[in-house]
């Protein structure tokens, strides 16, 4: 590139006169007297966004380009600006920092002109400055209408991404399903014989076969756990569920759920008191679905919570807007609680908080293993039968143990008139 080509002040006030055309012609030598005639090579950082800026900047020779940082990896390109064009004019008009960062093109020659005699001059002109705000405003829309289409572009990539995941999601869920649908019936038989030898005279009477036998029973009794879960899972979410309702006393339900973890509470020495739940009426729903959502978050009370805890459940009636009358039970634990960023997340399938490899393998044991289906069947139950279900906690901590409560609110207006015969 040519060298600065001005050799007077006079061809400084000459190169201004066209692009501040209208100027008092002392407003010129005022311009022209301030300039300072800079060079910059290629890839130089003229101006940088976000630092404080007192110049003005008229290209003479060569390109610049004005980006605007998005984040320390992306740049978003505004403009292109050649000979006889400014900038920098912003963060002089605003008293601010630099609102986008000016590289040098390729090698660059610009002349730079101090805020000072800048606003000396505007002040005297006003048709200088509506002619910068002019300029200002048409920049800004364009601008605006590359953001929109930006946005509008991302906007599509983003749907076609989210399609392409719903699509492989239902994938994965659909092989999922029938993997767990094909081994049920070969672990239902595992189960079955292990269950048999279990009770076999000879191997109760050998400790060592005993404890083998249990090992594998006990195994099976987890996978065929798992694959319910998992089937349970599919059929509400693919194939939606018919809620079967008929009158449920949900203390009967809770019963069950007491008694099928009692040797785990009294092994984990922890404390469960139910309160309220006798004094709820009938509630006409699937008993075999509640007895599921019960049964999901008293486990999770029981593994969450460090021996010698106590579990919490309560039921009342609670007038909700937008769905009425409800019968409400919170499960409550002393557990280590949940992060505030996982709260939300811990409803959906196959979603576990913390190292999987840290969860192990029992079902009671504290922080034991689960496959991150619970709350997702108690989720999808619970809606089937129009009421939701959330958690609340004051976070995450081992030691401390902050606790967890879950509460399910089901409505009563959802009840079926027909259900009449009370059945647990
Ligand atoms: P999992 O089989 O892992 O227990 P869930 O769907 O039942 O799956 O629970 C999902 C996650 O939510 C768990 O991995 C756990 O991190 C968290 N969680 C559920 N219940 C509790 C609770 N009572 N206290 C603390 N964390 C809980």
């Amino acid at each position: 590139m040519d060298s600065p080509s001005f050799s007077s002040q006079l061809e400084i006030k000459e190169f201004l006169r066209p692009i501040l055309f209208g100027l008092a012609e002392e407003d010129l030598d005022t311009l022209a007297e301030a300039a300072v005639v800079c060079t910059f090579p290629a890839g130089a950082v003229i101006c940088r966004e976000g630092e404080v800026g007192e110049e003005i900047y008229f290209v003479v020779d060569g390109h610049v380009e004005i980006v605007k940082q998005m984040d320390e990896d992306t740049e978003h390109y505004l403009h292109r600006a050649g000979p006889g064009e400014y900038f920098g004019e912003i963060a002089i008009l605003q008293e601010g920092p630099r609102v986008a960062t000016v590289r040098a093109a390729g090698p660059v020659t610009l002349l730079e002109i101090g805020q000072e005699p800048f606003l000396a001059v505007l002040g005297r002109s006003p048709a200088l400055g509506i002619r910068i705000l002019v300029r200002m405003t048409g920049r800004l829309r364009d601008s605006d209408q590359q953001a929109i289409e930006e946005l509008r572009r991302a906007n599509i990539e983003l749907i076609r991404a989210l399609r392409q995941l719903e699509q492989l999601d239902q994938t994965k869920t659909d092989f999922i399903r029938v993997s767990a649908h094909e081994l049920r019936t070969p672990v239902a038989a595992l189960l079955g014989y292990a269950q048999m030898m279990h009770d076999n005279a000879l191997i109760q009477e050998n400790a060592e076969l005993r404890t083998l036998v249990g090992g594998v029973r006990a195994g099976a009794e987890r996978l065929h756990r798992l694959f319910n879960s998992i089937l349970d899972l599919s059929r509400l979410m693919t194939d939606g569920v018919t809620v079967r309702r008929s009158p449920v006393s949900l203390p009967v339900v809770f019963q069950g759920v007491e008694s099928d973890f009692e040797q785990a509470l009294k092994e984990r020495n922890l404390r469960l008191e139910v309160k309220g739940l006798k004094k709820l009426p009938f509630y006409a729903g699937d008993p075999d679905m509640l007895f599921k959502v019960m049964y999901h978050l008293v486990n999770n009370a029981i593994k969450y919570t460090p021996n010698g805890g106590r579990i919490t459940v309560t039921g009342r009636m609670a007038e909700v807007p937008e769905m009425g009358q409800c019968i409400e039970v919170a499960v409550e634990d002393t557990g280590i609680g949940i992060a505030p960023g996982d709260i939300a997340l811990i409803f959906e399938k196959f979603y576990r908080t913390g190292e999987v490899a840290l969860h192990s393998s029992g079902t009671t044991i504290f922080k034991g293993g689960g496959p991150g289906l619970g709350l997702a069947i108690a989720k999808g139950i619970v809606e089937a039968h129009g009421g939701r279900i959330w958690a609340e906690s004051p976070g995450y901590d081992e030691e401390a143990c902050p606790g967890s409560r879950f509460v399910v609110q089901l409505p009563l207006e959802a009840q079926v008139e027909s259900a009449i015969q009370p059945k647990v």
